[in-house]
């Protein structure tokens, strides 16, 4: 099977994310038949809830259209290093393969800071894949932070 990056889509839900004045941050859940399954972008401020960030909008959703607590055999897309929250979210969701774009050195908790997949507490640990499409996330992070201090 020919692999298939569905980082645009998560791209495409950060970008809105960022118009909703949310940091721009995207996720995707791909099933096993390359189909997506759920799609969302952070929604901190709108719902006042902190930890809506768009992975465990995603995966939230996805396990509410599968009527499953458990995304076996699926994989997530997200457009920034998930941070240790979502790190542990993916873990118990046992989401198969985790692909990421910018790595993330101030919060992100898979390849720096808590490192969640690492420990041995933790039950699952995905495959990772890392620096997809990282540049078009980085810009987009860059353009939203710049245009917060511009005021
Ligand atoms: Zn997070």
């Amino acid at each position: 099977m020919v692999f298939r990056s569905f980082m645009d889509v998560a791209l495409r839900e950060a970008e809105a994310a960022g118009a909703r004045g949310e940091v721009p941050v995207g996720a995707v859940v791909v099933n096993a038949a390359g189909e997506v399954v759920a799609q969302a972008g952070n929604r901190t401020r709108e719902l006042n809830d902190p930890t809506a960030h768009a992975e465990v909008l995603a995966i939230r959703a996805a396990c509410a259209a599968l009527g499953s607590e458990r995304l076996i055999g699926h994989d997530l897309y997200v457009t920034l290093e998930p941070c240790a929250m979502c790190a542990a979210a993916i873990a118990a969701s046992r989401v198969a393969r985790l692909y990421y774009g910018a790595g993330d050195p101030k919060s992100g908790g898979v390849a720096q800071g808590a490192r969640v997949f690492a420990h041995a507490q933790c039950h699952h640990a995905p495959e990772v894949y890392d620096g997809i499409d990282a540049a078009a996330s980085e810009a987009m992070l860059k353009a939203f932070f710049a245009g917060k201090r511009g005021g």
